[in-house]
């Protein structure tokens, strides 16, 4: 980008996304940091221009925070790389990175199976509670927490009810594993088990729990007596 072709970022007729960019490209140059400081000297009437900056990111322009480069201290940003000229007329705003496209959409509901991850029910089921209304399954963003601590956002199936109530729901991946390891062999394989059928199927010492404690007395007295030697 030829930045003494560009208008000038300094052109108060300009908006201020324009002139952010414009900005950007003659004074900061692609791939260095610049600070909130630097922003404000540069644009000293203009109320939350790091907020008209951030819009940027619309339009395809990579601009890093701390929490994108964890090298960067809080009061500094990286103009990472330009996007679309936003300078230039007709230039259309980009699907938002933050926003599920519908292809998205389709491959979570797909993966996800067609159910409430948080609930379990199936999209267009009925709630047990309210014959009325039907589930409908949306897309929720899930803070997971990996088991390094470092926290990523994931795309899963919920129904509306779960969206709903479940909006702070926090996913901690690490201490889940930590939790299945310490499992004995038994258990292990029974969680196993559910894992790949992705249904939680009694397991035979539940069933059998079952049977044990729906046989009449007499019977039960048979069942402690052969297993006298174990207690
Ligand atoms: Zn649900």
């Amino acid at each position: 980008m030829e930045a003494d072709q560009l208008p000038s970022w300094r052109d108060e007729s300009l908006s201020t996304v324009k002139r952010a960019a414009l900005w950007l490209v003659a004074e900061v140059g692609e791939g260095s940091v610049f600070t909130k400081a630097q922003l404000r000297d540069a644009f000293p009437d203009i109320a939350q221009i790091d907020r008209r900056m951030r819009d940027l990111r619309d339009y395809g322009w990579q601009i890093d925070t701390r929490r994108e480069d964890p090298h960067l201290e809080a009061h500094e940003q990286r103009f990472t790389q330009a996007g679309d000229p936003v300078w230039a007329p007709g230039t259309a705003k980009r699907q938002r990175t933050g926003s599920v496209s519908a292809v998205q959409r389709r491959e979570v509901f797909l993966r996800d199976d067609y159910i409430c991850r948080s609930c379990g029910i199936a999209a267009g089921a009925r709630y047990s509670d309210d014959s009325y209304e039907s589930a409908q399954l949306d897309i929720a963003r899930r803070i997971v927490v990996k088991p390094g601590g470092e926290e990523s956002v994931e795309l899963v199936a919920e129904c509306n009810r779960c969206r709903v109530g479940g909006r702070a729901l926090v996913a901690d991946l690490g201490k889940l594993l930590a939790g299945i390891d310490s499992l004995g062999a038994l258990e292990r394989r029974v969680f196993v088990g559910w894992i790949k059928a992705d249904k939680r199927e009694l397991a035979l010492i539940e069933r059998l729990w079952g049977e044990y404690r729906s046989l009449p007395a007499e019977s039960r007295d048979a069942v402690r007596e052969t297993l006298r030697s174990d207690s």
